[in-house]
């Protein structure tokens, strides 16, 4: 880590600040290219939105798996104020960016929000196989 991977982090907790100000959960991210330049940045917009999916790093995700070409993505840094969860990690993966730099990790954020997490849903599965795979099956070559 960088002084100036720090200074990005500084902005990513800014954002995070802002977000609870405007009455948002404390989370703010941005992504850096490669030359260095903010490129975007979000924050949390849950309350807001009323969107469960409104983290700032997966608006991010989509975003450069929009916008960006793949050598601009695989040259991009995310900075967030706290460690991606599981949806975000897994949008993050899809994206193509290619690093992220946090602040809090998970562990740090379950020791300043006591009770978090949710309920684990129940899945039950496979079954059909011979059903399922057929739309599946010679798709991916
Ligand atoms: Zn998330």
């Amino acid at each position: 880590m960088t002084p100036e991977d720090e200074n990005f982090l500084r902005r990513a907790i800014e954002l995070a600040a802002k977000a609870r100000a405007t009455g948002d959960a404390p989370f703010g991210s941005l992504l850096v290219g490669p030359d260095g330049d903010v490129l975007a940045e979000e924050h949390n917009t849950v309350t807001r939105d009323g969107d469960i999916s409104a983290h700032p790093e997966l608006k991010l995700a989509r975003w450069a798996a929009r916008r960006l070409d793949p050598a601009t993505a695989a040259g991009t840094t995310m900075y967030t104020s706290c460690q991606p969860c599981d949806m975000c990690r897994g949008a993050i993966e899809r994206s193509g960016l290619g690093r992220v730099v946090y602040a809090l990790s998970n562990e740090q954020l379950a020791m300043l929000k006591p009770g978090g997490g949710w309920p684990r849903v129940p899945q039950e599965g496979p079954a059909l196989f011979e059903e399922a795979r057929v739309p599946v099956e010679g798709f991916y070559r």
